[in-house]
């Protein structure tokens, strides 16, 4: 590595600062014999303005950055594959520090913009109808990964854009990774240093860990829940694990425990199956399951990919069980396809080859 300026080079296994939590960093700081403030100047250079070298942290003095170069290096992620849709939604593919990948996909709406991130490489879970899920966990994300995904968004915006809403909807189970999730999320809504993100406009999508639901709430993000079946063992044929380590009745006994803010409501998520959940009778199930609980429904018609023999309800069967819910006075929404140039569909994100057909994508239908 050569260097512009005759800066020191890191030691190699030098500190990664964009690893660091403000704790970490504050040790540096402290290590250095540095006043307490510089905490949150180099916080803020690290998120608010994702910078990518300490070099770019021009309020420290030259001699400051390169003292800290001695300890420490920002080690952001620099391999990033960006697949762009006709319709403007881009699938990014992030390549980490040990060679893995992981995707993040920004869906463009009107007037949201919406960015799709990963909690795991891989995911815990074996749901039958998820493309993620038949390639296993090969290891959870840690903070700055998750982190990273959001600032290399960023970074791949048009101009003029600005990402309106992050949903915890990609690769991988967000309650299965807690701590990660927790501090991740920590570093994107902290108004101090961080990214400034309103917990409202953050969505964590879950299986239904129902032990965990409740560590969500100090986040103050919103929760949706991946429901996708009606009885027991309906759910346990669909989503054996998720199902093992919650039955639907555990599950539904935490949304109701579930301390919901003024004004907020649950979201439940509904994988369509053609011909195994989607008939009236799972409807009118759904409505009863619902009964009482403050909440909106997604319903998501399946996204088809090769190997899996689920298949994608006609519309007319998707109109007709969002109708039923309707009725019940549920709000209910339907992800509809998009594209089919960019493969970025819900459960599809991780290993298609490129010879294999493109699935389409989907999204939150514009509010009915
Ligand atoms: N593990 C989390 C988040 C990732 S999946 C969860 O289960 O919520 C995000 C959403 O995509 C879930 O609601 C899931 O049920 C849905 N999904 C998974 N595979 C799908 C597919 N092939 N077609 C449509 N939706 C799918």
């Amino acid at each position: 590595m050569s260097s512009t300026h005759d800066q020191p080079l890191p030691p190699s296994g030098a500190v990664n600062l964009s690893a660091l939590d403000e704790r970490g960093v504050g040790q540096i700081v402290q290590s250095l014999g540095w006043p307490r403030y510089r905490t949150g100047q180099v916080l803020r250079w690290l998120y608010r303005r994702g910078v990518r070298t300490i070099d770019q942290m021009t309020d420290l003095s030259l001699t400051e950055r390169r003292t800290l170069q001695t300890l420490a290096t920002v080690r952001r992620i620099t391999a990033c594959q960006v697949f762009r849709s006709t319709d403007h939604t881009r699938k990014l593919v992030l390549t980490l520090e040990d060679g893995l990948n992981v995707e993040a996909v920004l869906i463009p709406d009107n007037d949201r913009l919406t960015l799709c991130v990963s909690s795991q490489v891989g995911c815990t879970l074996d749901c039958g109808f998820c493309l993620t899920g038949t390639m296993g966990l090969t290891r959870n994300l840690k903070p700055h990964e998750i982190v990273e995904q959001v600032l290399t968004a960023h970074e791949h915006l048009d101009k003029g854009e600005r990402i309106t809403n992050l949903v915890f909807m990609g690769m991988g189970e967000p309650l299965a990774n807690l701590d990660s999730l927790s501090d991740a999320i920590r570093r994107l809504t902290n108004q101090t240093w961080g990214l400034k993100w309103s917990p409202r406009r953050i969505t964590v999508s879950t299986a239904g860990l129902a032990s965990r639901l409740k560590d969500v709430a100090p986040l103050g993000v919103n929760l949706a829940i991946s429901l996708n079946a009606t009885t027991e063992e309906q759910r346990a044929r669909l989503m054996p694990v998720a199902n093992g380590l919650a039955s639907l009745k555990t599950l539904l006994a935490a949304c109701r425990r579930y301390p919901l803010p003024p004004n907020r409501r649950l979201t439940f998520e509904y994988v369509l199956l053609a011909g195994v959940n989607d008939g009236r009778d799972d409807a009118q199930r759904l409505v009863k399951l619902l009964r009482g609980l403050s909440c909106k429904v997604n319903l998501i018609p399946f996204n088809e990919f090769p190997g899996n023999s689920f298949r994608r309800p006609l519309d007319q069967e998707v109109l007709a069980f969002q109708a039923i819910l309707k009725r019940a006075c549920i709000d209910t929404f339907i992800r509809k396809s998009r594209g089919r140039d960019v493969l970025g569909a819900c459960g599809q994100l991780g290993t298609l080859l490129s010879h294999q057909p493109e699935p389409a994508l989907t999204q939150i239908q514009p509010r009915c």
